[in-house]
């Protein structure tokens, strides 16, 4: 199990992509910037592949997107086309150099470099296929898997769209994919479009951009054009670029937990800016859960535009409480025994001076095991709180997530496992409230209907059947809340 860096008991995001076609531009540095906009997506990784219309280089290592690169190797990356990548390990969760992206892969002669956010759910039997037709792995991700397929059906067709739609076809699960070869980029999402991924333009007809979320557009200049649609595959060339529905689109299922947590806030998702959506879920919870308070403070970053929500609707005066260590989270130096030992201080530190002597409403995003609600709701007390009363902006996580997100299994999330009341005394509040999975929805007004919510009500969109064999992450999924039409393994299928 593992939990973000900087908030020790939230879930961790899996990953972003970033890609770019753009004749006569510096591919790889542009990429480097989108990779800095989208670094809150994945710490662990980071990764850029470029094409210079003859071959495709890689650069990847462990680490921050600035502990990577330096000048001289985003010079050594030279070419027009190119693919980025920052990862946080799920499927395949090693850690090591293979596992970080993007994959390098030969087709023939041809060199492809591919980058994936998500969680295929179903490569278990495809690797053993592959393995028993002769295809060798470098890494135990499911992304490699993606990519090996494509390269085995693009064998076979002599074409690479007809290769990316027969491996869309088997493979299950949540991607958003980028992939380059030495002149071209493609890029896909899966039929469900669980993880985001939008298309952008840069100005003057320069060129084509794809990320995860609209930040990593707006770093380079590139001017939002759409979302990729569910199911859909782009390619930009020398001759522009082309769109095509390879497999059909399913029930629309954009993870809603983007909009709570894994978004930045200046990010659009599905025609929804998150901030926007932050502010609305304060304020809903302000309406469902009113409490009688001194001061509303925010647990940075992602609750402070609730936060302000919530005190702007009920009446009580929005403050800073917590003052966030910004930037001890993003480094691999471990901290002392010590140090540890003070928690949450790592990375909050309270201002007495606002929170002595009030009765204080702490929103945050989510409540995942209590163990940093607990030491939030203490230190705020030993700050001079009077009165400490949780209001979180999404409903209680009950279930864990497939689909390329790291969150506990089902025993560890505190919701799942215990009441209301048992939770306050738990973490040691006044009071706590969760906003109503209706109200979250309704803050959301997405331009497509439909949303995954499966960690809040059980029901998985996509296919869960081999995730039984994944052990302990999926034992605690009881056999009964698993939607009967996905109950059986993966369909039959031939690579030959
Ligand atoms: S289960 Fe939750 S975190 Fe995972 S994709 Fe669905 S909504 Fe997002």
């Amino acid at each position: 199990m593992s939990l973000c860096h900087e908030r020790p008991d939230h879930p961790e995001e899996a990953c972003a992509v970033f890609g770019i076609y753009a004749p006569g531009e510096d591919a790889a540095r542009l990429t480097y910037f989108g990779l800095h906009a989208l670094q809150h997506r994945g710490q662990e990784s980071a990764g850029i592949a470029a094409g210079d219309g003859k071959s495709v280089m890689v650069t990847k290592d462990r680490g921050l997107v600035t502990q990577v690169f330096s000048e001289s190797m985003l010079a050594s990356l030279e070419g027009h086309v190119a693919i980025g990548h920052t990862r946080y390990s799920t499927s395949g969760g090693s850690s090591s150099w293979d596992a970080a992206q993007p994959h390098l892969s030969a087709i023939d002669e041809t060199i492809i470099a591919l980058a994936h956010n998500g969680t295929l759910v179903n490569t278990n039997r495809l690797r053993t296929r592959l393995l028993d037709l002769g295809v060798s792995f470098r890494s135990s991700t499911d992304s490699e898997v993606a990519a090996k397929l494509i390269g085995h059906f693009t064998q076979k067709t002599n074409h690479m769209r007809e290769g990316i739609r027969k491996t869309m076809e088997l493979i299950e699960g949540a991607y958003a994919i980028v992939l380059i070869t030495p002149d071209a980029l493609y890029a896909f999402r899966d039929p469900n479009g669980i993880r985001p991924l939008c298309i952008g333009a840069l100005p003057d007809n320069k060129g084509w951009v794809i990320a995860s979320e609209t930040c990593g557009l707006d770093i380079v200049g590139a001017d939002f054009v759409r979302d990729v649609e569910p199911g859909e595959v782009i390619r930009v060339n020398a001759d522009g670029l082309v769109s095509e529905q390879a497999v059909p689109r399913r029930s629309h299922a954009l993870c809603l937990f983007e909009y709570v947590y894994f978004a930045r806030p200046d990010s659009r998702l599905d025609g929804v800016n998150v901030y926007e959506a932050r502010d609305r879920m304060g304020r809903a919870l302000s309406r469902e859960a009113p409490v009688e308070a001194d001061i509303v403070m925010g647990v940075p970053d992602s609750g402070v535009p609730s936060a302000i929500g919530y005190a702007r609707t009920s009446g009580i005066p929005y403050a800073e409480g917590v003052v966030k260590n910004r930037y001890v989270g993003r480094t691999f130096i471990q901290p002392t025994q010590a140090l540890r030992q003070r928690g949450i201080r790592l990375k909050l530190n309270p201002l007495p001076s606002v929170i002595a002597g009030k009765r204080v409403v702490v929103v945050d995003d989510s409540l995942v095991r209590g163990n940093t609600s607990k030491q939030l709701v203490q230190m705020l007390r030993d700050a001079g709180a009077t009165e400490v009363h949780l209001r979180i902006v999404s409903p209680p996580i009950v279930w864990p997530c497939f689909y390329g997100i790291d969150t506990d299994t089902q025993k560890q999330l505190i919701a799942a496992t215990k009441t209301i009341d048992e939770i306050v005394a738990y973490v040691g509040a006044d009071s706590l409230a969760y906003l109503s999975l209706e109200g979250l929805l309704a803050c959301c007004p997405a331009k497509t209907p439909g949303f995954c919510a499966a960690c809040f009500n059980g029901e998985y969109p996509v296919r869960l059947a081999e995730q039984q064999q994944l052990g302990s992450f999926c034992a605690s999924l009881e056999p009964r809340f698993w939607p009967e039409e996905h109950a059986g393994m993966t369909p039959l299928f031939d690579l030959m």
